[in-house]
């Protein structure tokens, strides 16, 4: 999907393309089964839950200290800690690192947070090549594309699509692969770029801030080598993923892989505390930990201040009705589904985000499902309210006057009546067979697909005053 396209226009791309529809049909469905059915092998699910949520509650609020704690355990490790205010400082760390060690090629395992920063494109443009070695992310990779969920980066994409761009990436004729093959190709393209990369980038799912280890949390192998193979070791976080303790780790790691993919635990949990010590056998010769602010201390402290207990799990997406439909791309961020619907608005540089906050039915199912039960809906409503108040996210004009006017109508009954008299007369043309259809201006697109009845000849409330 093009970058820049009007929302409206990406909503449109994604409910015409049937092969997407049911791509995330099958995926998300598949992902929110499986998480019901995990999340039912815990005892009390809703007490895990609840502590998971007070630990992230507690660290959101007391940050700084935890930051500060987190710096001092990972320089006493041996590693190197920088704090990036905004992406950009994010990306000039991260380039700096790599120009001023003479490397050109880095490896990358998943990181969501990477994806925020523009990473990949700063690094090109430095003379940098970025090689993407998460199996889904190198698939989005080799499409020019960009991921369309927090987990599952190319659920977007489907076995024939897979087969053709690793047919013209390795000059292979892949037409008959099944998807062991397709795997097994992967690994050896990408093996080479393990052994020739001068640094490892990667994500952080967890950082503790009382040892100052870095945790990530995987199903794919690319992250031992990303992190290991290597001389160099960059690790990029958003601020919100410290935690205090390994034990809070132990309590979150109850929940995240469970929400995730409904695993019990994924096939791989990385811990890494400082980069390899004398007499180790591997590890790289130094690690560097890139702390991100990028717009997050602008949420502490305000209404919003609970999406940065995110674990970026993808729960919400799998559960989101209009997620489900959508797909990624049309929420024009790097965070889709309710979360991305929240965070994108909140965070610097997003593009026509003011409609987000209306790509939800309000069901509820996001804050049913949320291992840290984020209250998405609540949250939701109040950018949408921050958008018919006009500050800081602007609705469109002609919705916060049709909003204007209802409150009007509703607030004085004699308008109400009046309303009601020009709304019976005026919506006689379009009716057929006894219900509204091809309605007029904004109705269009509603009349379309719901079934809207006519005002009655003989409303209630005027009956009532009759009899
Ligand atoms: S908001 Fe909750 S459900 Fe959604 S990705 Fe974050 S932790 Fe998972």
């Amino acid at each position: 999907m093009k970058p820049g396209l009007p929302f409206a226009k990406r909503v449109n791309l994604a409910l015409n393309d049937q092969q997407l529809q049911a791509a995330l049909q099958k995926a998300a469905g598949k992902f929110d089964r499986a998480r019901a059915s995990a999340w039912g092998e815990l005892d009390d699910v809703q007490e895990v839950r609840r502590h998971a949520r007070a630990i992230k509650a507690h660290t959101i609020a007391h940050l700084d200290e935890y930051l500060a704690q987190l710096a001092k355990q990972v320089r006493a490790a041996g590693g190197v800690v920088h704090f990036a205010a905004d992406v950009a400082e994010a990306r000039t760390i991260i380039t700096t690192i790599i120009q001023n060690a003479g490397h050109d090629l880095a490896v990358k395992s998943k990181s969501m947070t990477s994806e925020e920063i523009g990473l990949n494109d700063a690094l090109a443009a430095a003379g940098i090549q970025a090689v993407e070695t998460d199996l889904g992310e190198w698939i989005v990779q080799l499409a020019g594309d960009a991921p369309s969920h927090i987990v599952a980066p190319a659920i977007h994409k489907s076995r024939q699509q897979v087969v053709e761009l690793f047919s013209e990436a390795t000059g292979q004729d892949l037409a008959d692969a099944d998807i062991p093959t397709l795997t097994a190709v992967a690994r050896q393209e990408l093996r080479r770029q393990f052994l020739a990369a001068g640094v490892g980038i990667s994500g952080v799912n967890f950082a503790v801030a009382e040892t100052g280890t870095l945790v990530t949390v995987t199903n794919e192998g690319n992250g031992r080598l990303v992190t290991s193979v290597p001389p160099i070791h960059i690790a990029l976080m958003g601020m919100e993923k410290v935690i205090p303790t390994l034990d809070d780790l132990m309590a979150l790691l109850e929940l995240l892989p469970r929400s995730a993919t409904g695993q019990t635990i994924t096939s791989y949990v990385q811990m890494v505390t400082g980069p390899r010590r004398a007499g180790e056998v591997d590890g790289p010769e130094a690690l560097h930990l890139v702390i991100l602010d990028g717009g997050r201390s602008d949420i502490l402290g305000t209404e919003f201040e609970e999406s940065l207990y995110c674990l970026r799990c993808g729960a919400c997406l799998n559960t989101c009705p209009v997620y489900r439909v959508l797909g990624g791309h049309a929420y024009g961020g790097v965070y889709s589904g309710p979360i991305g619907a929240v965070q994108t608005p909140l965070l610097p540089g997003a593009v026509d985000h003011a409609d987000l906050p209306q790509a939800s039915t309000l069901c509820g199912a996001c804050k049913d499902v949320c291992p840290v039960q984020i209250d998405l809906p609540r949250m939701l409503l109040a950018l949408r309210r921050q958008g018919a108040e006009g500050t800081p996210h602007t609705a469109q004009w002609s919705e916060r006057a049709v909003f204007k006017a209802y409150g009007l109508v509703m607030r004085h009954p004699n308008l109400y009546q009046m309303a009601l008299k020009v709304g019976r007369v005026g919506s006689k043309p379009f009716v057929k067979d006894g219900r509204i259809q091809n309605g007029p201006g904004p109705l269009k697109g509603w009349t379309e697909h719901r079934d809207l009845p006519p005002l009655a000849d003989e409303p209630f409330q005027m009956k009532k005053e009759n009899e």
